[in-house]
């Protein structure tokens, strides 16, 4: 069941839905520093007007890990992920969409045990895919001041990890906002997997990794966040790496180029 489905409470530029009694006339999240208000002034829309014409497309990454995305695309465009675990699926990040097939899919695999999103750019519809598979979202305390759809599915956690099940922690790297998240998945992959949202940015060339405040308006981190992503990271064994975006897609060998990426931002300072 979609809440208030016919509420125009979905910000078209961030994807970010409001609970429907504190609809403010801008959206607070695209005012901020790191995001932009849409190119045409606010606009809000519906689910039902999203349900018209969107559906929403499945790849699979790895034997264990799918991405997931809104197709057209819609808002930011991210793409979220599906890790398959034995003990529970989770679904990393969120997109502003579900409907009943993809319901059906994800059930058929599973269902979901616990949604956890990196960052507030992608709370998106959160709350409905809460309530479709009855799971907590794990959403990083520091970024509280951000959640506009509260709801009894939220659980905030506090600290440098959330251990969940099967060796999967969600780890807090903060940078981009206080209380970013990478998901760890020591046992997927060839050696290790890491979804990082935009909390590390892997760049169109896949060579290099980026850290910043705000992607879309390039305004950096100071050294000292850099220092503690990499704090963070580090100890972290993976070799693949999935971000938020297309193509940021990173099969073997991203521990390498994470280590790289540090270093020359680092060196700048
Ligand atoms: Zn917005
Ligand atoms: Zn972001």
């Amino acid at each position: 069941m979609i809440i208030s489905p016919s509420a125009k409470n979905i910000c078209s530029t961030c994807g970010v839905r409001y609970g429907t009694s504190i609809i403010p006339t801008i959206c607070e999240i695209c005012a901020d520093d790191r995001q932009y208000p849409g190119f045409n002034g606010q606009v809000w829309t519906s689910y039902n007007e999203l349900a018209t014409k969107s559906t929403i497309r499945f790849s699979r990454l790895l034997s264990t890990v799918y991405d997931l995305r809104i197709t057209p695309a819609f808002a930011i465009a991210q793409k979220a992920h599906l890790v398959l675990s034995s003990s529970g699926n989770i679904l990393w990040d969120c997109v502003p969409f579900i409907d009943d097939q993809t319901i059906a899919f994800i059930r058929s695999l599973g269902g979901i045990s616990a949604i956890a999103i990196s960052h507030p750019h992608y709370y998106s519809l959160m709350q409905d895919w809460a309530t479709a598979f009855d799971c907590p979202i794990y959403l990083h305390a520091s970024d509280r001041e951000w959640i506009r759809d509260p709801g009894g599915y939220i659980e905030l956690w506090d600290g440098p990890a959330k251990k969940l099940w099967d060796n999967i922690s969600i780890i807090h790297v903060a940078g981009h906002f206080p209380g970013s998240t990478v998901l760890h998945l020591p046992d997927h992959g060839r050696a290790g997997c890491l979804l990082t949202g935009d909390s590390i940015y892997v760049a169109p060339s896949r060579r290099h990794m980026s850290f910043m405040y705000s992607y879309p308006n390039h305004i950096p981190l100071p050294k000292k966040d850099i220092d503690f992503i990499y704090e963070r990271v580090h100890p972290l064994p993976f070799d693949a790496m999935y971000g938020a975006f297309e193509w940021m897609n990173i099969a073997e060998g991203a521990r390498t180029i994470f280590e790289r990426s540090i270093s020359r931002h680092l060196s700048i300072y």
